[in-house]
Parts: C-alpha cells; structure tokens; sequence
C-alpha cells in the first residue's frame, strides 16, 4: 500500500502551544528532568481545582447522563446560560440562542464552518489565541490579523483594524480578556468594534473565556451587550473561570436580530447534530457553576492568589534589564517584551528552546500567537509564587548571558 498522504488543508495549519517545543520538553521530563511550566493555560496541575460543589453535581449526574443529549446541550444548562446572560445586559436572549459544546474550541470550528466561503477573510487580533487563525484557515477562510497596542494596554489598534477591511471581511474576532496579553476592553473600544461591525455588514466574534477572570477593579462588558440587532457570537464556558477544562464544557450565544441570522442557525444547527451532542455529564456543571458562589473572585481579588501571582511576575519581569511586561487587566498570562536592542533574536522558537534546555523552564514563543516580531514570550501566572520567583531568575540568569549591549 501507499503511505498514507496528509491533507494539502494542513499545510500551514499552526499550533505551536502544543508543537516542536513541548515535544522537547516531553523527551527531558521522560529523562528525569524536572521543567518549571510557565506555559500552561490549565489551572489544574498548579492546585488551582474545580469547585467541590461542582465535581459533587457532576458525579450526582453521572448514571443518568450516559445517554446523547440533544445536539444544542441539556435544557436547564442552555437555560442557566441565557438566564445568566440576561442579568448581564442581553435582556433578549433566549434558550434558543445557546448551543453547548465540548469546550469553546469545539465552539470556535463548528461557528466558522458554518459561516464562511472560501476567500472569506475574518480578522484576529495580533497576538491571538492561534485556535482562531487554524480554524479560519481549516474553513477555508483567510485570516487577517489587527495589531494591538502595547503601548496603550494592549487594545486594539482601531485604525490598523479599519485599514485592513475589504470587500472579502466577513467577521472580526474579539479575544476579551485577552489571551496572552492581559488585556481588558473598555465600552469605548467594544462600541468602536460595533460601529465598524455595523458600517461594513460584519459578525463579530466574541471569546470571553476569561470574563470572570479580572484584576484591580477591572470590568468586564459584554460586546452582545453593547451590539444591539448586530449579530454577535459570545463564546464562553467552564474551562477556566471553573478550573475545569478537561470535563469540556462550554458554549455559544448567537445574538443579534433574529431574521439576520435564520440560515446560519441552521447551518450551525445542522453542524451540532452531525457530532451528535457534546459530553453530557460535563453539562450537569453548567448550572450549578453558573448559578452558585463564585470561588474565583477570592482568586482575583486583592491578595487573591492570582492577583498576587500576576503582579508579582510583571513586577519581576520588568526588573530584568531590557525585559517590559504590561500588568494584566484579566486572564492568566502575561506576554513580556524582550528589549532587541539588548536581545537580538531572529527566532524565538530557537530563544524558547534554549531557554528549556539550559535552565529547564518552559514558555510560549510570541509568534506562535500570530505576533509578527520574534521579541516576545507568553509567561503563564498559574504556578505558585516560589516557582515563579524561581522561573524569572532564570530567565534573568539566561538573559544575561545573552545580552548584546
Ligand atoms: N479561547 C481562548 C482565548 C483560550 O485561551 C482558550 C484556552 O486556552 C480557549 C478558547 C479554549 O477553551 P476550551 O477549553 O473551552 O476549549
């Protein structure tokens, strides 16, 4: 028999978070090595577990949720949902226009399948989540990136973002809080997205995975909230705020009026009932995450363990030489910048890899998040504060036995 040949859709499909790196970094550990993880977006191994109350729910559910769901998920989670939403500024959200799947990523593919044609170009922000630009490109879309601005929070560059619309935009995605940078988005910016979404007939899509992930009185608005009839897709779910993504949990709201967005619900409807239903036991969390206390907010809060991590890390981070990081507003992560005056790299897969091999600590690349310059690494604020202090000594130690000037 012929080898078995790879699909051409692949070719420059990327997904560096889980790539060449940590192939590296598997083949150490297998040797005995111990690696200081700063790139891990999963709260589980550093202590930070779901809620008790809601790992009881799911195992109260577990024997009679052995059977497929309806394709959209279980009735009370979609209802908890839209009711949550409700509370929050969608006042004209229904059951109707939730669907639940096995994690946003689920989410994120199966929304962009239904929607786009080939050619069609939707925008992401630079730096991204790189699920979004795969699965624009796995749909056969193009994805165009938007800078966001370091030197104003990391929001995002609205003349860069209106420059790069043409007669093929169909979309633009809104990563709020943002992964890696820590960003968190004012009203002004969102009703900027609307006003551009608006004027060139675009959907916006909106991933607020980290929405109760927030620092220093920060707030979080919902861009449906802010959209009025636009179609708007909010993705959110339980992997992070819940401490629980590997139960795969999470969901889509389509909003936006009703007639506008009729033959994509079928489409995405359609899509749903070809993968049947998503992991059932996992949506008898829903509710309960949803409507009970929320244990976050004494992780965020001032003193808060997160909190404290995070600030902790930027401050440390800026006290290396040619090293600036901008504090997080939200989310899990800070995305430092390397001086390249001081630390000329022109690779900064090959800067990540030596890092690992000569101080055994792992981070993620920049432009493995679509970031055009090798100058930046994403630095995760889940490990505990020794390992963090540890992990930036050596990254401290390494810098400067590279340092140019
Ligand atoms: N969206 C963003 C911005 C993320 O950072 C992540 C995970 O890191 C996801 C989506 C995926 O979430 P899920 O576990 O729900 O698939």
């Amino acid at each position: 028999m012929r080898p078995m040949q790879n699909s051409s859709r692949l070719q420059n499909i990327r997904y560096d978070l889980r790539g060449p790196v940590q192939h590296v970094a598997k083949q150490m550990e297998a040797a005995g090595q111990r690696i200081l993880k700063m790139n891990l977006g999963d709260p589980a191994p550093f202590g930070l577990e779901a809620p008790e109350s809601i790992v009881v729910d799911m195992i109260h559910h577990l024997r009679g949720a052995q059977g497929y769901s309806d394709s959209k998920g279980i009735f009370s989670a979609r209802t908890a949902i839209s009711q949550y939403y409700q509370t929050r500024g969608l006042m004209q959200i229904g059951v109707e226009d939730i669907y639940i799947g096995n994690g946003v990523s689920e989410l994120i593919s199966m929304t962009l399948q239904a929607f786009l044609e080939p050619g069609d170009q939707i925008l992401i922000p630079s730096p991204d989540y790189p699920l979004w630009t795969a699965s624009v490109m796995l749909s056969g879309g193009e994805a165009v990136h938007y800078a966001c601005d370091e030197e104003n929070n990391w929001w995002p560059d609205m003349a860069d973002l209106e420059s790069k619309i043409t007669d093929r935009t169909r979309g633009i995605v809104i990563i709020n809080p943002n992964n890696p940078t820590g960003a968190v988005y004012p009203r002004e910016i969102l009703e900027q997205f609307v006003d551009l979404a608006r004027r060139h007939e675009l959907v916006l899509f909106s991933d607020e995975i980290y929405e109760k992930i927030l620092y220093r009185g920060a707030e979080h608005i919902h861009t449906a909230s802010v959209a009025g009839d636009l179609p708007v897709l909010t993705f959110s779910g339980l992997s992070k705020a819940y401490r629980m993504p590997g139960y795969r949990a999470g969901w889509v709201a389509v909003t936006g009026k009703r007639s506008d967005t009729a033959d994509y619900r079928e489409s995405l409807e359609l899509l749903a009932s070809l993968r049947l239903c998503p992991n059932v036991p996992a949506q008898h969390a829903i509710q309960t995450s949803l409507g009970g206390y929320q244990s976050i907010d004494d992780l965020v809060k001032p003193g808060g363990r997160l909190a404290e991590q995070g600030e902790l890390a930027c401050r440390l981070l800026n006290e290396i030489p040619g090293v600036s990081c901008v504090p997080a507003a939200g989310a899990m992560y800070l995305f430092p910048k390397l001086d390249p005056a001081m630390y000329p790299f022109d690779d900064d897969e090959r800067f990540v890899l030596d890092l690992l091999e000569e101080q055994k600590i792992l981070v993620s690349q920049g432009t493995a998040f679509h970031w055009p310059e090798p100058d930046h690494f994403r630095f995760v604020i889940l490990p505990a504060e020794d390992d963090i202090r540890d992990a930036v000594n050596r990254i401290a130690e390494f810098l400067a036995g590279r340092r140019r000037t």
